[in-house]
């Protein structure tokens, strides 16, 4: 019999229309992930079949396990052996190593030539094991092992318990985001949980060196490479931050520094996020979490923009964000001890409910429009993946 891997549908299985684009979208997605691998993928309303290499199956699961979109991977098993004792038998020899008490057989007949029914097959087969294997029972409703067995036209295949997929929308279903990533521990999960919503993402992040080292950015670059491997490939725009700052710290009373710093940030990730056709920011905000987080700050710094701000860990606990980070992969290299822009720049007393209007009138004093048109068009991007082609190849 050959290994095939079986596909179930998260989420987007609900959708009706315009069902075909998602999972098409979602074929795309694997045939990139797979594109170093022999591989043949067809699928159809309710699942996806691919076939591979039997020496490959292990690592494209655990290749699959990253990708968005999919409730569930199954191993099944393909023989083209369609005599129903012989069904029987080849149940057996592939639940032997199964531990289970109860079970249950559910059986699909889309060759409805076939002589016996599936109702008349569930009871054979289900028979045979009983009388086979000793101390299991059948449970129709709560069954530990459900044996699936379906007759085609010149095969039968059989699949078994699958393994847990990430659930959500295949990436690039819903357009693209740009998240903007710092080294902390929050905006990774954010971007997760945005990709996860089938947005897929560029980033942007804002260096201030000589302030901010070499390895914060080190680190963002990490970050973003852990991300993209749920996203196949992100681009990384690095902007530097250092005069914006300084200036801002040279010419605007303390109290506001954040206030104004961080509305300057979104001014300009609202423009690249506009000139690389984004339609969002998402960023890793949380209600409450610092002086520039309550509600009237958020609302403060938010009212620069238009463009729509997705905030997925707003109403989270940290407790809740950081064991999410840690499930995701990004938490250890979030908590490595190098400094981004915030954290040095940090006033004593920030504002903590700042009024818009003394935003304004402090923004008079800075010449922000040219400042921000000059970080802009100064600045780098990358592009982050897998096997990432340039001076900072060696950290990934
Ligand atoms: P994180 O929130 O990711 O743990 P942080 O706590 O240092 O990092 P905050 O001060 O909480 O950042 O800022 C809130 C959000 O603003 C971040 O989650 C991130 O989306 C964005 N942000 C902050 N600093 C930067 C930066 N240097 N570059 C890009 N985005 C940033
Ligand atoms: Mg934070």
């Amino acid at each position: 019999m050959k290994k095939i891997i079986i596909i179930k549908y998260g989420e987007l299985s609900t959708k009706k229309d315009n069902i075909n684009f998602f999972i098409s979208k979602l074929k795309n997605n694997i045939s990139i992930i797979l594109k170093n691998i022999d591989n043949e993928i067809k699928y159809d309303f309710g699942r996806m079949f691919i076939k591979v290499n039997e020496k490959d199956i292990d690592s494209v699961v655990n290749k699959l396990k990253k990708v968005f979109g999919i409730l569930e991977i199954i191993i099944g098993y393909i023989g083209n052996e369609l005599e129903i004792e012989k069904i029987k038998n080849n149940t057996l020899s592939l639940i032997n190593d199964k531990k289970f008490n109860t079970f249950k057989v559910i059986t699909k007949r889309s060759d409805k030539n076939y002589p016996i029914n599936s109702m008349e097959i569930n009871n054979v087969i289900g028979g045979f094991l009983l009388k086979n294997i000793s101390n299991i029972k059948v449970d129709v409703h709560n069954p530990e092992l459900s044996i699936n067995i379906e007759i085609r036209k010149n095969e039968v295949l059989y699949y078994f318990n699958g393994i847990k997929g990430l659930g959500g929308y295949p990436v690039g279903t819903l357009g693209k985001g740009l998240l903007m990533l710092s080294g902390g521990i929050d905006s990774p999960v954010s971007g997760y949980m945005a990709i996860k919503r089938g947005v897929k993402i560029e980033a942007i992040y804002f260096e201030s060196p000589p302030h901010t080292s070499e390895m914060a950015k080190e680190k963002v670059i990490k970050l973003a490479r852990v991300l993209s491997s749920y996203n196949a490939e992100i681009k990384l725009h690095i902007i530097n931050f250092t005069e914006i700052q300084e200036t801002i710290l040279k010419n605007i009373p303390h109290d506001y520094l954040i206030t104004i710093m961080r509305r300057m940030m979104y001014r300009i990730s609202a423009i690249i996020a506009h000139n690389n056709k984004c339609n969002i920011l998402i960023n890793g905000e949380s209600i409450g979490q610092v002086a520039s987080q309550t509600l009237t700050s958020m609302r403060a710094i938010n009212e620069v923009i238009k463009m729509p701000v997705i905030r997925p860990l707003a109403c989270f606990d940290k407790l809740e964000i950081i064991n999410k980070a840690k499930e995701i992969n990004t938490y250890d290299i979030s908590t490595l001890p190098y400094e981004d822009c915030c954290t040095i720049f940090v006033p004593t007393h920030p504002v903590i409910n700042p009024s818009v209007s003394k935003c304004e009138e402090y923004e008079k004093l800075i010449p922000y429009k040219d400042l921000i048109h000059t970080a802009i068009k100064n600045h780098e991007v990358l592009i982050i993946k897998e096997e990432i082609e340039n001076k900072y190849q060696d950290l990934l």
